[in-house]
């Protein structure tokens, strides 16, 4: 669990209390401009956003049409996640379980691909 170090100042030691956890499941449409907003809105030292998403990019679906057909280029489509959430901690992963009382989230991490361990 996550816990700031006490602030010395003038020679007093004050407890920082930890800022807020937000957990967002999914960086589709709603996850990731939930997390802008989150990022635009909140000071750093307000609340502390993770996002857990299986994949490490957003597919904008409305532009899959045109992709397909050739009339946008395929990157234009999709959103990495970690370059537009810097201030976000961007989880590679599944959620696998919620446990609301102990307000604990279980991530399954995907096991790398055979193309990926032999570096190809
Ligand atoms: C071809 C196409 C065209 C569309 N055109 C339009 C349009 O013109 N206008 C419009 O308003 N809407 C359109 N839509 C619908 C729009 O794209 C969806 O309504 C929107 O994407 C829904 O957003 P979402 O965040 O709920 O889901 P998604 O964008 O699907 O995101 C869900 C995310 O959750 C992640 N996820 C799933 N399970 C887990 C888990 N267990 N743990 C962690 N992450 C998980 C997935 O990987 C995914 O990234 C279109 C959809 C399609 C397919």
């Amino acid at each position: 669990m996550y816990k700031k170090p006490p602030r010395v100042r003038n020679g007093a030691v004050t407890q920082v209390t930890s800022p807020t956890r937000i957990l967002i499941v999914g960086g589709g449409h709603v996850g990731l401009y939930t997390a802008l907003r989150l990022q635009q809105r909140l000071r750093a030292d307000e609340a502390e956003v993770t996002l857990v998403d299986p994949k490490s990019y957003m597919t904008y679906q409305p532009l899959l049409a045109e992709a397909a057909a050739g009339a946008v280029d395929p990157r234009h489509v999709i959103v990495p996640l970690r370059r537009v959430l810097p201030r976000a901690q961007v989880v590679h992963g599944r959620l696998s379980g919620l446990d609301h009382a102990a307000r604990r989230a279980t991530v399954t991490v995907p096991r790398p691909s055979p193309d990926c361990r032999r570096g190809t």
